[in-house]
């Protein structure tokens, strides 16, 4: 039987901020647009932001000083031209989202309300609560419906149509029912989010399993900047799960097992409010040298007592909900156990402030573009300030939309054949017919706790290379899986092996470009190399994946401007 191909202006992959600001912008001028999302539109992990989304415009701060943070938290990594097209853009992104409907907290006379975060000069994070991602999704979803977008929910992109320089669609099937179908359109968006659950402790959802970076890197094409992986400083002990930086930026305090105020000593200054790496290393450096709390001291302790009730209920409800259930803690009667979560991905796709996908260093693939987390157009360089990421998504899932708007009309159509679903039709026959020994999970769990042991906060030449030998081994070993359930109707199984099969690919590539990135930056921390070294090292790491595997290196310049470099201390 054949598989219908289905033709459109532009396909998005993905329905979190990133896509959805994308599509709204293609459906409103004209153009026939299709989303395709794994999850409902309102599961992407867009919903889970809870502290807030950057943008400067109150008296005491300025766009400069926007840039100024994030050229700095980033470790002097981020292009700076495209740091300055976000920074200048923030404002009137609230805005809009504002007029589209969503409902940001009040100061008493009725202006939006700023919160502070980490490594930022003022309080800058325009927030919803603690509700900032859902309030902001719900919203855009809301208005890309009320403009007609085509969503295929409960779809899952499986290849990328590439050939010669070119994008021209997707293969897709319908988790519902196991049903192919081929996307051919002009343009393809990649908005597929994050991918931090190749470690153990970590603050994603089960689905940010970074599919969309193996989908490009499986063809041969780049991606940048995979050594810098975020580790957020506080995860609630034991899982991961995040307790927003809100936390600290309404006042709360890191304490260790002496009840030592410890940010004192790694940064006097800025004490909880340095940038994330910073907190996130001396949350570990504590607990490495016996100061840790908690049953197995592998935590510390944060302390928000001291806020009081009304403000914890009124601006960090969902916090001390996720804590009373997980820990069974009340932040407003005793300090709570945190430690640090593998949380962001600085890394991705690599591409330029249209959005428009590199294919190397010069030149761009034709028709594809990418936003979002999924994306490196290189805001957050070596390492993301709280609040940039979902202003990242979605301002450049807005603006790469209007790039694709005025693009589309310029591609010709390569017109899909039914070869075109071959590489996914084998990849599922494989995986349903394969009769090996070995179990997704488990190879799941020894993969993602070996990443959390021996490429997280921090690392070494010895730690790195011992775990490119246990990703290899655990390649050969997933040649050899086998999955209990054949059937055609929501086959998580299947699911989960090939969703395990992009886990192995791009967790390669964290790997091998930590390996060769023989300095500290930002969230790359080498204990053997444990400082920056612009002379070698200010440049972005490139990775291509060939035939069998390997990963082979290039780098390309850094775009640096007006902030110029300096040594970074909080
Ligand atoms: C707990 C948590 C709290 C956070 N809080 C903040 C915050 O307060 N402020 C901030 O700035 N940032 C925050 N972040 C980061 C920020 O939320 C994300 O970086 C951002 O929302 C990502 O948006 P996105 O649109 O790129 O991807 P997502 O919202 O993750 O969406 C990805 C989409 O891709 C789809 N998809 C993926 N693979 C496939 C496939 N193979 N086929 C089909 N569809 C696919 C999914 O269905 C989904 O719709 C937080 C992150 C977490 C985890």
């Amino acid at each position: 039987m054949s598989i219908p191909i289905y033709t459109y202006d532009a396909i998005v992959v993905g329905a979190g901020l990133a896509g959805c600001a994308a599509a709204l912008e293609l459906e409103k001028a004209g153009k026939k647009v299709a989303v395709i999302t794994k999850l409902h539109p309102l599961r992407s992990h867009s919903g889970a932001a809870q502290g807030g989304i950057n943008a400067a415009f109150s008296d005491e701060d300025s766009v400069e000083l926007h840039e100024f943070d994030t050229v700095k938290g980033a470790d002097y990594l981020a292009d700076q031209d495209v740091v300055e097209f976000m920074c200048q853009k923030a404002p009137e992104t609230i805005r809009w989202a504002e007029k589209m409907g969503a409902a940001f907290s009040r100061t008493p006379d009725g202006k939006i309300a700023q919160r502070p975060f980490g490594g930022q000069s003022s309080p800058r994070a325009c927030y919803a609560k603690d509700r900032t991602g859902l309030t902001l999704l719900q919203t855009i979803y809301e208005q890309a419906h009320r403009y007609g977008v085509t969503f295929f929910d409960e779809w899952y992109a499986a290849d990328l149509l590439y050939e010669d320089g070119k994008v021209y669609g997707v293969a897709a099937y319908d988790i519902k029912n196991s049903e192919k179908a081929i996307f051919n359109a002009k343009t393809v968006m990649f908005a597929t989010g994050g991918y931090a659950r190749s470690f153990k402790i970590n603050s994603n959802a089960h689905a940010n399993t970074g599919d969309g970076l193996s989908l490009v890197a499986r063809h041969g094409l780049p991606l940048e900047d995979m050594e810098f992986v975020q580790f957020h400083p506080s995860g609630l002990s034991g899982n991961g799960v995040l307790i927003s930086e809100a936390a600290r930026g309404e006042g709360g305090i890191l304490r260790n097992s002496l009840g030592e105020r410890f940010m004192e000593k790694y940064a006097p200054n800025a004490l909880e409010l340095a940038s994330r790496d910073v907190v996130a290393r001396a949350i570990i450096q504590e607990i490495r040298e016996g100061r840790g709390v908690g049953p197995r001291k592998d935590a510390v302790y944060i302390d928000l007592v001291h806020l009081g009730k009304d403000l914890i209920m009124e601006r960090l409800p969902e916090l001390r909900d996720l804590a009373i259930t997980f820990l069974g803690l009340d932040m407003i009667k005793e300090p709570i156990l945190i430690s640090a979560t593998a949380h962001y991905s600085m890394g991705g796709i690599p591409c330029d402030v249209r959005g428009q996908v590199r294919k190397n260093n010069d030149e761009f693939v034709e028709g594809f573009y990418a936003a979002g987390e999924c994306s490196c157009v290189s805001v957050h360089g070596a390492n993301r300030l709280g609040a940039n990421s979902v202003l990242e998504a979605l301002l450049f899932g807005r603006f790469v939309g209007k790039s694709m708007v005025e693009d589309v009309d310029g591609v010709e159509l390569r017109k899909a054949t039914q070869a075109d679903a071959q590489v996914m039709t084998s990849e599922l026959e494989w995986i349903l017919s394969n009769n090996g020994d070995e179990k997704v999970h488990g190879l799941r769990e020894e993969l993602q706790q070996s990443m959390t042991d021996n490429a997280g906060v921090f690392r070494t030449e010895e730690t790195l290379a011992k775990q490119v030998n246990i990703m290899k081994d655990l390649r050969e070993r997933y040649k050899n899986i086998r999955i209990e359930d054949k059937s055609k109707i929501f086959n998580t199984e299947l699911q989960e092996a090939i969703e395990f099969g992009h886990m192995l690919d791009y967790s390669m590539f964290i790997v091998e470009s930590a390996l060769a990135r023989k300095e500290s930056r930002g969230a790359h921390y080498r204990e053997d190399f444990p400082t920056r070294d612009d002379e070698n090292f200010l440049q972005h790491t490139m990775g291509y994946m060939d035939k069998d595997g390997n990963i082979n290196l290039e780098y390309m310049d850094v775009v640096l401007g007006k902030h110029e470099l300096r040594a970074r201390t909080y």
